[in-house]
């Protein structure tokens, strides 16, 4: 609930408008899970609350680290379907990447959560929830949220078809007397839902917004993003044409490149993708170059660290920033493209919380 329906649903319980602050901050900035540790609420409202209210619906059902850090989340709705989340430790911040709905409709064919379907969309206490059961895990429960923690809705799910719960989460998120985690710290990743491109664009305070794109070719992203049937390139960017009018000052939005060895990482594909960026005369965009992470029941491998190189400076050359993403957390099935509840007892399982 956001401050303005929590104020209502105290005084749909007769109770002064004041408590709804103080469970709002209990909640959110001091990530409490249980009405039980509110002991500053008088013993009697926290039993009517307990009554009337839930204030966790996520379990944790496992917790996985990386050699290199990352921590991956394999935790449940009270309903019983799985949501995954992740957090990358970086030297100068820490990112979580949250998911928006339990598996995903669409059918990247590169992807394992692809292999879920959709299970459903993620309510909005969902979605936050995640960001509370990363932080309390990672710095403790009270500790103040570390200033620069970055989020990316990059997780399980199209976000954008999830969007009004997605935007009213990031609105509560960043309440000052909350989690304040604020739009600008926030990127959200679509697989390209070309009507909520228009909308995002619209949102005053907006997360960044990153497209993943994979292929510069209708004929070859209608394989690996079916949804590309739907919202072709031309569709697509146009729209992140339009999006573009909108950017802020300084601000630049992203195209995400999965590379598939031998799909789509050859040299006239890098050519043809900064082409398709100068016939739409995209200039404040920088692309992110994701080596695929490999997995069993998918067929593709990974491109060479050299095709990735040679790929970056074919882009470069015409005139097109490219950064290459360094894959975090494979060893536990945390990168891209590799969620899907997967816990094989093989993978170290440092303690289930
Ligand atoms: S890549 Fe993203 S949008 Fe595509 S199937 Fe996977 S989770 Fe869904």
């Amino acid at each position: 609930m956001s401050r303005e329906q929590l104020e209502d649903f105290f005084l749909s319980l007769g109770e002064p408008r004041y408590r709804s602050m103080q469970v709002f901050k209990a909640v959110h900035q001091r990530r409490l899970q249980s009405f039980d540790e509110m002991t500053d609420l008088p013993k009697k409202l926290r039993a009517k609350l307990e009554d009337t209210a839930d204030i966790s619906r996520l379990s944790v059902g496992s917790r996985y680290v990386s050699t290199d850090g990352t921590r991956r989340y394999l935790m449940k709705t009270a309903d019983g379907y799985p949501v995954e989340t992740v957090f990358i430790p970086t030297e100068n911040r820490d990112t979580i990447c949250f998911s928006s709905q339990s598996g995903c409709p669409l059918k990247c064919d590169f992807c394992l959560t692809a292999k879920l379907g959709l299970l459903r969309n993620l309510t909005v206490g969902e979605i936050i929830e995640q960001m509370i059961i990363v932080l309390n895990d990672v710095y403790g429960v009270a500790a103040e949220t570390p200033h620069g923690t970055n989020l990316v809705g990059m997780g399980a799910g199209e976000p954008f078809l999830n969007f009004d719960n997605l935007i009213a989460a990031l609105g509560i998120m960043a309440d000052e007397n909350g989690l304040f985690i604020v739009p600008n710290r926030v990127t959200i990743s679509t697989a390209g839902i070309v009507p909520r491109i228009y909308d995002l664009a619209k949102v005053v305070h907006r997360p960044h917004l990153a497209i993943s794109l994979s292929s510069p070719r209708d004929e070859q992203r209608d394989v690996l993003m079916p949804i590309n049937k739907k919202w072709d390139l031309d569709e697509l960017m146009t729209a992140a044409k339009e999006f573009e009018g909108s950017l802020r000052r300084g601000e630049r939005f992203t195209f995400e490149y999965v590379m598939l060895g031998g799909v789509n990482d050859s040299d006239r594909d890098a050519i043809d993708l900064a082409d398709l960026l100068r016939r739409y005369q995209l200039t404040r965009v920088k692309i992110n170059l994701i080596p695929h992470n490999g997995a069993e029941q998918l067929d593709y491998k990974a491109s060479s660290s050299e095709r990735v190189d040679r790929f970056k400076k074919i882009l470069e050359s015409r005139g097109v920033d490219a950064y290459v993403r360094t894959p975090r957390g494979r060893d536990i099935y945390a990168a891209c493209g590799q969620l899907a509840a997967k816990s094989e007892p093989d993978l170290v399982q440092i303690r289930a919380i």
